[in-house]
């Protein structure tokens, strides 16, 4: 990146357009990423529908499902599907600004990662803006728990995911992983990594009218303690880096880079979704300010807040799993 631009707003520099299946619908769509320069972030259109009402804007009040995947909805009802893969690359890549355009109700999913997307919107490079480049600094610690699974978010000078799941007798067992989201780290080490889903209940989700457009092709399919698919695993501890790809798609729906740590044990898109409307509830736990301005107000977050907040936090949830 060149330097001079680093805390200026960002958009594609060309448009990119993708043609898939979704994994829910089944139905073929193509999605198209195209410059955009307002104020407005991150929005959807869906082409299919002839209205004035069918832009959908990419943020945590409009979540209207979080059954496997993060779903959006306007004020009309308007509504697209399976966005967290995108809005991951897209965040990951820098992009604040684009217009995305949808012939159908879901984003495609690829691969089941989001490397295509990441490759795409790389290969066109970004278009920097004259306006300030926002962030979200969190202040203090805010905790969502639903049964043995907890989310949280702390102070932290850099963006931090650290996840840790558990899915007992299956090939995938217990895995923790974190990664700060710096420089190149989301791309060696997350948009590779593949949603999966497990093979006893493909059926059963298919017969609710979920997994229409599920494959070999862009899932990992698990059965018991084998992994169905031929080519096996991109990395031992794919399951998880996912995870970790699915929270950077959430979080983005907070409308700016989220400057924290995001922790978590057994977290899914609805607990991303519990903790950013419990974020935006606690107005003293975060100051939204322009990144220029928030790296000097915040310069020595972490002596200040260090990791006594991990502890504390971790007082008020069930589990007191830690990841390294
Ligand atoms: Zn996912």
């Amino acid at each position: 990146m060149n330097n001079q631009y680093k805390y200026h707003r960002a958009t594609l520099r060309e448009t990119v357009s993708f043609i898939g299946v979704g994994l829910h619908t089944g139905q073929l769509s193509k999605v198209s990423l195209k410059p955009c320069v307002d104020k407005r972030g991150i929005y959807f259109v869906r082409t299919d529908i002839q209205s004035t009402q069918a832009d959908i804007d990419a943020s945590w009040y409009n979540v209207s499902d979080t059954t496997l995947s993060t779903n959006l909805s306007n004020q009309h009802g308007v509504s697209v599907s399976t966005v967290e893969h995108l809005l991951s690359a897209l965040i990951a890549c820098g992009i604040d600004n684009v217009r995305i355009e949808v012939d159908g109700p879901e984003i495609p999913i690829m691969d089941g990662s989001s490397e295509v997307f990441v490759e795409a919107i790389r290969s066109v490079g970004k278009s920097y803006l004259k306006l300030p480049k926002q962030g979200i600094w969190i202040e203090k610690p805010v905790v969502v728990t639903e049964g043995d699974k907890y989310a949280i978010l702390m102070p932290h000078s850099v963006p931090r995911v650290t996840m840790c799941i558990d899915f007992p007798d299956t090939v995938i067992g217990s895995q923790c992983y974190s990664v700060t989201l710096e420089g190149e780290k989301y791309f060696e080490d997350v948009a590779y990594a593949r949603t999966f889903g497990f093979a006893d209940q493909v059926e059963a989700l298919k017969k609710r009218g979920l997994a229409q457009g599920g494959s070999l092709i862009n899932a990992i399919v698990i059965d018991g303690k084998k992994i169905v698919n031929p080519e096996g695993l991109r990395v031992e501890n794919e399951f998880v880096r996912h995870k970790i790809l699915d929270v950077v798609g959430d979080m983005s729906l907070a409308g700016a880079p989220i400057i924290g740590h995001y922790y978590a044990h057994k977290a899914g898109h609805s607990l991303n979704q519990k903790l950013l409307r419990k974020l935006f509830s606690e107005t003293s736990a975060w100051t939204q300010t322009s990144l220029e301005q928030g790296r000097e107000m915040f310069a020595n977050h972490d002596e200040l807040y260090g990791g006594d907040y991990i502890k504390q936090a971790l007082n008020v949830v069930p589990i007191k799993k830690v990841a390294s």
